[in-house]
């Protein structure tokens, strides 16, 4: 089961809605991300994680496709309002 790294957020993989992503392994963006979401003494490891919660629609290359990030994309908390809504856009089309 994967949850999410950030402090008081309860996102897990049953909400099948939500994207997971893997802390980058670029060292700099990386130290982003752990300060950005306040896990600055967290161990962060190849299984940790942060939710799409966290990410605004722009850090996404498809906002309600597949979600994956931009390069250099940082998260934040607490949770973006904004992908809750885009989880409900089940369409593919494009325009
Ligand atoms: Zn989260």
């Amino acid at each position: 089961m994967e949850y999410c790294s950030v402090p008081l957020c309860t996102s897990s993989e049953k909400y099948s809605l939500l994207s997971f992503h893997s802390f980058p392994s670029d060292t700099e963006l990386r130290a982003k991300w752990v300060i950005n979401i306040h896990r600055e003494n967290f161990p962060i490891t190849s299984h940790s994680k942060v939710c799409g919660r966290h990410f605004l629609p722009h850090d996404f290359i498809e906002p309600c496709g597949l979600r994956r990030l931009k390069k250099g994309a940082v998260p934040f908390q607490p949770v973006s309002l904004y992908t809750v809504r885009c989880t409900f856009i089940t369409s593919p089309t494009v325009p």
